[in-house]
């Protein structure tokens, strides 16, 4: 059986979804190539978290955005159980306090119905409250949508990941594709900073730099990507202002509000500011001190008292893909022949994902004539990390009895055992990430994530790699630097 060779470009949220759809076909030979050292750590690792319910989208306006937006949410109930995703599904609500916001807010229950969401209804000041214990009591009333959910948007990626690789799938991390070649009016592969891999199909989803991938390709010169900056505030695991629902202002034209939820983690976060930077600004993630002021006056407005700031322990920002047209640019290409344009992914890019990996699979199968044949062994499962973490005692005693590193606490503020960092190690290894980061661990682990943001456990969770891996402790990497001083941007690019 001829195999067709496909080179997914980005390991975000959308590039791993569309492996994870596509390895279950046997003649299709997947590898996906990814310019950091690990996955997700583009736009999908810093946003919101949620899976919107999608009464937000016009379908008139954004027709595709509407409906993979729903199916996206529907998908998502199946893939967070079969790939143990830590997801909640509390429901959101819309807070409004004046009449010409509650005149606003009736245009989402048309929305609604336009694009079939389930159960979205208004709620009156009292119902609102009951609802919602920890909303601004000076609400007037807001509008609920039901199937809303919050997920671990890292932690899917690494899950994904995990299972396409189960299923055949390749990575190559810390590999940059510099450009699409083409040759006769076909794809012949990618041109690396590592080499030139060969491919039938390229699918383009590299995030914020997909119009730059595209434009190599010859296609959609006129696509440019504009990044627009979100900025949260993330508190304290033990601040009590935890709303149970998703809170969030009424959208405006440009973003779909402020939002404060409490993460899948436990944690009350809000955000995001929205502020369009200049297109050559893809990595600005800094934060300002109007965007923190903004986001606690907004976040007054949905809960019962203004966050206190003293509570933060992060704060950080993420940058979303905006394409000139708010439009989703998800095309197969005839010329070049085998060319596919997932880019400018947007919000409700997360939530879409595994519906865009559907309807990419479409695509491929319709625009390339491909006959695809499935897999007899296809595994859509996949285990999460032991972790200690809410355990009883007598399963932690059974635990350290199979294996006494269950036992060595390196993290109290998340309560992490050296055993779950090992775990995370192998596992990293296992998917093909050749730099092993204290941030991939703090994704998988949570090493890092607490209170104390890895003060007290980043020199053990770097002595735990250092033994594993074989790398010197001060060598251990954190995103682009080593635990060492100096130039550490330069020294992790080799120019020190
Ligand atoms: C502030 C904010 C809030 C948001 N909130 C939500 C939300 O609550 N719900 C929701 O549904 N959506 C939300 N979104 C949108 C969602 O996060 C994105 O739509 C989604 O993460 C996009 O995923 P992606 O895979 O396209 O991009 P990315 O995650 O950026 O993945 C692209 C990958 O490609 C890699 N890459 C880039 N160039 C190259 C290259 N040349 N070679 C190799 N690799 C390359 C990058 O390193 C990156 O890992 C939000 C976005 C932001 C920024």
């Amino acid at each position: 059986m001829a195999r067709l060779r496909v080179v997914i470009v980005g390991a975000g949220v959308v590039g791993a979804s569309i492996a994870r759809v596509l390895s279950r076909f046997e003649n299709l030979d997947v590898v996906i190539v990814e310019k950091e050292p690990d996955v997700g750590w583009g736009v999908s690792k810093a946003n919101t978290s949620i899976i919107h319910p999608c009464h937000e989208e016009d379908p008139e306006k954004y027709p595709l955005r509407a409906r993979l937006c729903l199916e996206g949410n529907k998908l998502w109930r199946e893939w967070v159980r079969e790939l143990s995703i830590p997801a909640r599904w509390p429901g959101e609500v819309i807070v409004y306090h004046t009449e010409e916001e509650e005149v606003e807010v009736r245009k989402y229950l048309r929305l609604a119905e336009a694009n079939g969401v389930p159960g979205v209804r208004l709620l009156g000041r009292e119902e609102l409250r009951e609802l919602e214990p920890n909303v601004n009591p000076e609400a007037v009333g807001g509008l609920y949508a039901p199937t809303a959910g919050l997920i671990s948007p890292f932690e899917a990626v690494i899950a994904i990941v995990e299972n396409a690789v189960e299923n055949g799938v390749r990575l190559l991390t810390e590999t940059r594709v510099e450009r699409v070649v083409v040759k006769d009016g076909r794809v012949a592969g990618v041109e690396t900073d590592r080499g030139f891999i060969a491919a039938d199909i390229v699918v383009n989803a590299a995030g914020l730099y997909a119009d730059r991938v595209s434009h190599t390709a010859g296609v959609e010169e006129w696509f440019r990507i504009r990044p627009r900056r979100g900025q949260y505030l993330l508190f304290d695991e033990d601040y009590p202002l935890k709303p149970q629902r998703v809170l969030h202002t009424v959208p405006t034209p440009k973003t779909k509000g402020v939002y404060a939820i409490t993460t899948v983690h436990g944690n009350l976060m809000v955000g995001p500011t929205a502020e369009d930077l200049p297109e050559e600004a893809r990595e600005e993630v800094s934060t300002t001190r109007e965007g923190v002021e903004l986001l606690l006056d907004e976040a007054s407005k949905l809960l019962r008292e203004r966050p206190d700031p003293k509570r933060v322990i992060r704060f950080f920002a993420g940058l979303r893909p905006e394409p000139p047209d708010g439009n989703w640019l998800i095309k197969a290409y005839a010329e070049p022949w085998g060319f596919v344009n997932v880019a400018g992914i947007r919000s409700p890019g997360l939530t879409a994902a595994p519906a865009i990996a559907n309807y990419v699979l479409e695509l491929l199968a319709r625009e390339y004539s491909l006959d695809l044949v499935e897999k007899r062994n296809w595994r859509p499962f996949r285990q999460d990390i032991t972790r200690v973490r809410g355990r009883s005692l007598q399963e932690l005693d059974e635990l350290i009895r199979k294996n006494p590193d269950y036992g060595e606490i390196v993290c109290y503020c998340k309560f992490v055992s050296k055993a779950e960092v090992a775990e995370a190690v192998e596992r990293m290894r296992r998917i093909g990430v050749k730099t092993v980061t204290l941030d991939g661990l703090k994704f998988r682990v949570y090493v890092g994530f607490g209170k104390c943001q890895g003060s007290f456990c980043r020199t053990r969770v770097a002595k735990i790699v250092s033994e594993l891996t074989g790398v010197e402790v001060k060598d251990v990497v954190v995103k682009y630097s080593s635990l060492g001083v100096g130039d550490v941007k330069a020294a992790w690019r080799g120019e020190v």
